[in-house]
């Protein structure tokens, strides 16, 4: 299909801005991929020229009244490997000029190569393939999906007001995450509910950002009547990608607005933990936070972790020079890590010599995928840093408090904090 039309994917407004782009460079500042590759056939405004090239040959006034071009396959497939290239990390659009949302309109992009056959690249092609068969994008066994860290103190409702979701990559690749999701709600006392090891399947979020959308709308029509079965009110997920998916595309794939509030974990908890404050144990050190670019560019979260860190009395917070709405990616995301390995390391990198160069003694962060790509990094570096998970963290600082807590904590959510 080289001459079908290339803005069938688009909205309106991103036909816009892939107009809007100016040339002007300032993304090039932000751009992680560029920091780490200095290729320039690679950058966001190069991309939109090229794309921008694509539409002309088949969609101006002029391919309509004199037929459309035909677009050279390599230019096509160079186009779809800057495409992949790219982590999704929004910062790009952060700082645009013209106000062109990138976060959103790269994968849309993607969608469309994906459609004409191009994309998805390398290993990305088995997402589909793995979730079908085993719930999950890294093909790992369902079974397995809450084996070796969901804690055996922990008691869950069939049925409750609130539900907590693990997501793939946490459950599978950055278990003390979620094993400290998990020990904080219980801590402070919330009743909440999860999906057995065959309901909770991936979020969707691997499929929508490689483009291959043909599953999306069952699992999310699935995995939404499960969490209305189970009478949920407030579904809480510590996962920025998942919670992206769901709060902006679930409601999409589901054809409606979605029967219950989707909420960060560090959203959550926050009210109940105002609560508890003064039964946190005391810990020591310097910590610096990483803000993951789904939660601060894509969710706009950024207050609510600093103020779950600021409550753990005896840490000192430092901010990396580049955070809240500015963070540097960590290399991870967007899929890029599965076929641009070496770039993702060499991102992460960067945050990891920031870090040391800091004199953090612990680098907290709050994703899955930046939690075990940042530790992947570490591998045969001469840089070290403890990482952490911000709820790995807080779940540190109740111990010994949590018999207190769930005496005296609001339960399942009862106060309303929202
Ligand atoms: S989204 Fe991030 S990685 Fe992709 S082009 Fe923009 S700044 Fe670069
Ligand atoms: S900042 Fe925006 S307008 Fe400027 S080159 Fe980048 S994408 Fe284009």
């Amino acid at each position: 299909m080289p001459k079908e039309s290339f803005v069938k994917e688009l909205s309106p407004e991103q036909v816009a801005e892939i107009d809007a782009c100016t040339q002007c460079g300032e993304c090039l500042r932000y751009c992680p991929v560029q920091e780490v590759t200095k290729n320039p056939d690679i950058s966001p405004p190069e991309k939109l020229r090229v794309y921008r090239e694509f539409i002309k040959a088949t969609d101006s006034l002029k391919a309509r009244l004199f037929g459309r071009k035909e677009i050279d396959r390599r230019l096509l497939e160079e186009f779809t490997k800057a495409i992949y290239e790219c982590t999704t990390c929004g910062a790009c659009g952060q700082f645009c000029p013209s106000g062109i949302n990138t976060q959103r309109l790269w994968p849309t992009l993607r969608r469309e190569m994906v459609k004409r056959g191009l994309g998805p690249l390398g290993s990305q092609r088995e997402i589909p393939y793995n979730i079908e068969n085993t719930g999950n994008p890294y093909g790992k066994p369902m079974s397995e999906r809450f084996k070796g860290w969901f804690p055996e103190w922990v008691n869950l409702k069939d049925t409750a007001p609130v539900a907590y979701y693990a997501g793939c990559t946490g459950a599978y690749e950055a278990e003390p995450m979620v094993r400290g999701d998990v020990v904080v709600l219980a801590s402070l006392g919330v009743e909440f509910t999860m999906l057995n090891n065959e309901e909770e399947v991936c979020c969707g979020f691997p499929l929508f950002i490689t483009g291959q959308h043909d599953m999306l709308q069952d699992i999310v029509k699935r995995l939404v009547d499960s969490y209305q079965r189970r009478g949920v009110q407030y579904l809480v997920c510590s996962c920025p990608c998942c919670l992206n998916m769901m709060a902006k595309d679930w409601p999409v794939f589901y054809g409606g607005p979605l029967p219950f509030k989707v909420l960060h974990i560090t959203e959550f908890i926050l009210p109940i933990l105002r609560k508890a404050r003064t039964r946190l144990r005391r810990l020591s050190g310097r910590i610096i936070y990483h803000d993951p670019c789904y939660l601060s560019r894509g969710m706009g979260i950024v207050r609510a972790p600093r103020e779950v860190l600021r409550s753990i009395e005896g840490v000192e917070l430092i901010e990396l020079d580049r955070h809240e709405k500015n963070s540097r990616c960590c290399g991870a995301g967007g899929a890029a890590r599965k076929v641009f390995h070496e770039n993702a390391i060499a991102i992460g990198r960067l945050t990891i010599d920031e870090a040391v160069r800091k004199g953090a003694d612990r680098l907290v962060l709050s994703c899955p995928a930046c939690y075990a790509k940042l530790n992947e990094a570490m591998e045969g570096y001469e840089r070290k840093i403890k990482i952490v998970d911000i709820m790995e963290l807080l779940a540190e600082a109740l111990s010994g408090a949590a018999a207190e807590m769930v005496t005296t904590s609001s339960r399942g959510g009862a106060d309303e904090p929202f």
